[in-house]
């Protein structure tokens, strides 16, 4: 049987974590997903994920087309699902377009968006450069309307088919424990990722007569490249620690797992959501021995 457990790699202060072994149903077979962003980091992780769910994936990626690729070829060894890679700037309008008509040509429509495209410009708030403001928020959440707007179009057209699943569609935002924690040195982040929140809510209401599913997972720290600095050293990943009750960083499969229940007709009744994945990041640390 397929599994998506893994063996994990080992934490430099804790002996290895061995998540148990997820049997793979097929729960989303002959349904059509779309992961930006899907070259790296979580965003490859839940482009397997719903391949091994038995999903047909898109994988978006802006650059590096062989980590797509690859990508794309594990989904395809794995899920038994079709797949292929396409390069997009989710903060262009016009290539938004494209890549979604590319999709209805190649796929016929499109079931799940995972809106996942993100990135960092870190900057002391005074020396933040417009540049640095208007790349993060463009990116972080005018990519994440120019999908799900797309997706929803194509949702309210095509309608449910009940045959494939519960809901017309189905979009899963990836935002940040940094929607409700401040995040000094990082504002450009933290107000992309509180805008995220309240727009996946205000689509989530608007859209639900449709049966279109829109909620967000809020992971907290993940071992992934855009955090690097933060988990590589034994003293940096032991300062980290200090903000996880749960002490371990988070692994790409946690938020694989998440994302294939949330885009699965086992979650049908939960839309406007927010999971925080984050091993209780945002449970007030700081009060862990009575504050
Ligand atoms: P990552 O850097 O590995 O992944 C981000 C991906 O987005 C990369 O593949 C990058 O090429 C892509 N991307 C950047 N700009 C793009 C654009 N204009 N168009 C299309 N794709 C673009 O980092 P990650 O940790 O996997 O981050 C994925 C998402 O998770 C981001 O939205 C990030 O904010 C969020 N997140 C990550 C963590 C964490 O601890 N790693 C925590 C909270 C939230």
């Amino acid at each position: 049987m397929d599994t998506i457990g893994s063996t994990l790699p080992s934490d430099p202060t804790l002996p290895p974590v061995v998540m148990p072994a997820c049997p793979i149903e097929r729960k989303l077979k002959g349904q059509k997903a779309l992961v930006t962003g899907a070259s790296s980091g979580i965003g490859k992780g839940i482009a397997i994920g719903l391949g091994h769910a038995g999903a047909d994936v898109v994988v978006n990626y802006v650059s590096g087309p062989a980590d797509a690729e690859a990508v794309v070829e594990e989904i395809k060894r794995c899920g038994g699902g079709n797949s292929y890679a396409h390069r997009c700037d989710v903060s262009n309008e016009a290539e938004v377009r494209q890549m979604f008509e590319r999709m209805r040509e190649d796929f016929g429509t499109i079931d799940i968006l995972v809106n996942n495209a993100g990135l960092q410009q870190d900057a002391p708030f005074e020396e933040m450069t417009l540049a640095q403001w208007n790349k993060v928020i463009g990116v972080n959440l005018t990519g994440q309307f120019l999908c799900a707007r797309e997706a929803v179009r194509e949702f309210k057209r095509r309608g449910v088919q009940p045959a494939v699943s519960c809901a017309a569609g189905k979009i899963i935002c990836i935002s940040s424990v940094h929607d409700v924690i401040p995040w000094a040195g990082h504002v450009n982040y933290a107000a992309s990722k509180g805008g995220v929140s309240l727009m996946m809510k205000s689509i989530a209401q608007e859209v639900a007569p449709w049966r279109i599913r829109v909620n967000a997972i809020s992971p907290g720290a993940i071992r992934t490249p855009i955090n690097m600095k933060a988990w590589d050293t034994i003293e940096a990943y032991t300062e980290l620690m200090k903000l996880v009750p749960y002490k371990r960083i988070g692994e790409v499969d946690d938020i694989a797992r998440a994302a294939a229940w949330l885009a699965s007709d086992d979650s049908d009744y939960i839309t406007g959501a927010t999971i925080y994945l984050d091993g209780g990041m945002t449970l007030y640390p700081g009060f862990e021995t009575g504050g």
